[in-house]
């Protein structure tokens, strides 16, 4: 509220009322969403250190909304599907409550005391919409209630945001039975056919979203609060609709603190469905990753600051992690101190500094790892950590498990040490490796040879290397060709149709000077491995792997890069090659006219409609499904617009591009190549690809919109005239 750090005094002393907004439980929470609630963790512990008695409350926005947020935004594939498999909205809330229970276990966030579910609070918040409506600050109008956000004197305190009225006017239509746009919903009346609905002194109806905070955190704290976390998205209007609702209503100030983390990004855009970066915990742990690997991630950027999700930064964090746990295994193996030397605490006092000024966890992490480095004696060194942990989480004070080394790996550790004591440093190293491919990692410390098993991760790696970004692949664009054809196919899952394309595209390119690069765009499915084995088999074939599903036209420009062919040809995982297709590709580029070429080809007179399959004509543009081009055009009109994550109309762009150097393109109906259907947009729902399709559009309009001079149409005009 006042913008800046405070110092924490609570309103009876000794006792921390907390508040955080949780979860909508009608999908998996994402790691964006896990780090607002690891904040929240890490302030708790905080005060818990201090001696603080800490009440936690964390609701569960369950099915009340669910209908609301699905008319919003166009429905929801998971819910859809789950209606239509027969289960209950409240079945639906169950199992993701239940996921995120798991996920804030498995990322040892303390569980809060109470998860108020708002579907069993109806009764409060009808309650304090009666209190507002006698009060004055809420009128009724056609069956809904709405707050009077001009009855509120102090409303945008915590934003400085009065523009309600304009934000929702953005998102749908302004309600018209609203008297200011400012005002919100506090009570809603029941459409016809709603299923989720309850009684009240203004007949059935829903609550708005925002009474649920105010109703559920007075029931279980009172009227003020200490302090309320969110995420940054939820400072307006949900917070500053908090205040307004709990003042009117109690006369007293709400919340003596507020918190908010800011969002995490993902390929340095916010997570959003829409946007296709969306990863939740199991895919950290699909990928290798411990989750508290996640838990330290978070632990390096401050929580007002933005953070940008990367899984080189995650596998860091990771061999950090890992790091931190081998230290603990071997100082707590150390002999116990009769004292702590005084130095130890000079370290506790700074860990606890950093912690205690605005949270400042990535210098107490520092603190750590230089207290690790330190002279100090292991054992005090163990005692340290251990206490630093009850703040950090990372679960260093468990006991380290004790694995059960193989007798086998157990003889090879002793022989190794026996080794290397006589100097044979060459065949202890040999002996490590086969250790390791035992699956076991010997490390050495000043206390002799420690021997644990391989990480998850650590057993992933060395299968094949992975990119996160096409900042970390080779470019040859620069070099002369090496070959004549390179063959690009950008494919993420969906096994069969990746060993349709690859096989057919090998086979019917045989005799041809040519290779195949594949770029396995996140593939969790085992299609990397298959891919591998492709490439063991075929030296023809080139696989670049991304350690997570990159945007499309960053996965495609890998591909570009690595080409050493004259021409490239992409092609779509959802065709499959028929027959020689490279010889009259070459033969249609050796005409100076054409500059790209496929088989299924678009035009348009208005920039808006793109009508299909234009044949054996020049066309606007080239589908991706399949296009061939001279490889030296990219270093004339530059690699594909990485803002396009979502491939559709990334091919009008990427064809624009070649348009407004004066290359031309040309649909030919001699190549033989099938469609069959495409499983990325058989997957999607009707909200979903219009969403995603018409983001695309908008990019390639703002660029090309007003360029209807390159259209074939626009020079057929200008020869008739
Ligand atoms: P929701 O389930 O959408 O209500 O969000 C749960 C919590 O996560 C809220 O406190 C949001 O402010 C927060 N949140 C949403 N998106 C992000 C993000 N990308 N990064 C960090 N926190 C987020
Ligand atoms: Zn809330």
């Amino acid at each position: 509220m006042t913008r800046r750090a405070e110092e924490v005094r609570t309103l009876d002393p000794g006792v921390a009322r907390m508040y955080t907004c949780g979860p909508t439980v009608y999908r998996y929470a994402h790691i964006g969403n896990l780090r607002s609630y690891l904040m929240a963790d890490w302030i708790r512990r905080a005060l818990m250190h201090r001696g603080y008695e800490v009440m936690h409350v964390k609701n569960i926005t369950d099915v009340g909304h669910m209908r609301q947020e699905m008319l919003e935004e166009g429905g929801d594939r998971v819910i859809l599907a789950a209606l239509e498999e027969g289960k209950t909205p409240q079945e639906i809330a169950q199992f993701y409550a239940q996921a995120f229970y798991d996920d804030e276990a498995k990322l040892n966030i303390l569980p809060a005391h109470v998860y108020p579910w708002a579907t069993e609070h109806v009764a409060e918040m009808v309650a304090l919409v009666e209190q507002l409506m006698d009060k004055g600050y809420a009128y009724l109008v056609g069956g809904n209630i709405y707050f009077d956000v001009g009855k509120f004197e102090a409303y945008g305190a915590l934003s400085g945001n009065q523009q309600a009225g304009l934000m929702e006017g953005v998102r749908s239509e302004a309600d018209p039975l609203k008297r200011d746009p400012r005002d919100f919903t506090l009570w809603k009346l029941a459409e016809p056919g709603r299923e989720m609905k309850w009684d009240s002194p203004w007949g059935e109806g829903f609550p708005g979203w925002h009474i649920e905070c105010s109703a559920m955190s007075t029931k279980y704290m009172g009227q003020q609060l200490d302090i309320h976390t969110g995420g940054v998205d939820n400072i307006f209007p949900h917070h500053e609709d908090e205040i307004a609702q709990s003042e009117a209503a109690f006369g007293v100030p709400y919340v003596r603190y507020w918190v908010h983390g800011q969002h995490l990004l993902a390929d340095g855009v916010k997570m959003a469905k829409s946007s296709g970066n969306v990863f939740i915990l199991d895919d950290l742990v699909e990928r290798g990753f411990d989750p508290l690997a996640f838990r330290y991630l978070c632990l390096t950027v401050r929580y007002r600051n933005r953070m940008n999700f990367t899984f080189s930064t995650l596998r860091a964090a990771q061999r950090a992690l890992t790091g931190l746990q081998g230290r603990m295994a071997v100082w707590s193996q150390a002999p116990t101190l009769a004292e702590m030397p005084s130095e130890a605490e000079e370290w506790r006092e700074k860990f606890w500094e950093k912690v205690e000024s605005d949270l400042d966890l990535p210098s107490a992490l520092a603190t750590v790892w230089n207290m690790a480095q330190s002279p100090l004696p292991d054992a005090a060194k163990a005692g340290l950590l251990a206490e630093f942990d009850e703040l950090l989480g990372l679960g260093l004070n468990k006991a380290p498990a004790s694995h059960e080394v193989p007798e086998q790996v157990g003889t090879h550790v002793e022989q190794r040490s026996g080794l290397r004591t006589s100097g044979s440093y060459g065949e202890a190293d040999a002996l490590r490796e086969h250790i390791a491919s035992h699956g076991y990692v010997v490390e050495d410390q000043a206390v002799g040879a420690m021997v644990r098993p391989k990480t998850p991760l650590e057993r992933m790696a060395g299968q094949f290397a992975t990119v996160s970004s096409p900042k970390e692949v080779a470019s040859f664009l620069e070099e002369p060709p090496t070959m004549d054809f390179s063959m690009v196919s950008v494919v993420s899952g969906y096994m069969e149709d990746v060993q349709r394309i690859t096989l057919s595209a090998l086979k019917w390119s045989e005799g041809h000077d040519a290779e195949l690069i594949v770029v396995d765009n996140g593939s969790t499915d085992g299609t990397s491995e298959w891919l591998e084995e492709l490439r063991a088999s075929d030296s023809r074939v080139n696989v670049v792997h991304a350690d997570h599903v990159l945007g499309e036209a960053a996965a495609k420009n890998i591909g570009l890069m690595q080409c050493r062919g004259r021409t490239v040809v992409f092609l779509d995982p959802s065709t499959e090659v028929t027959g020689d297709i490279l010889t009259p590709i070459d033969r249609w580029l050796d005409d100076e006219q054409v500059s790209m070429v496929g088989p299924w080809g678009v035009c348009t007179d208005d920039m808006h409609h793109f009508h299909d399959e234009v044949t054996s004509a020049e066309a606007d543009a080239m589908q991706a499904y399949c296009q061939g081009f001279r490889r030296s055009l990219i270093n004339e009109v530059g690699l594909m617009r990485e803002c396009f994550r979502f491939y559709r109309n990334l091919d009008l762009d990427f064809s624009f591009q070649m348009k407004n150097l004066g290359h031309r393109i040309f649909a030919v109906d001699d190549l033989p190549i099938v469609r069959h259907e495409h499983r990325v947009w058989a997957a999607l729902d009707e909200g979903q690809r219009n969403e995603l399709s018409f983001k695309n559009f908008k990019r390639f309009f703002k660029r090309w919109g007003d360029r209807g001079d390159l259209l074939v149409a626009s020079s057929q005009r200008h020869e008739h005239s």
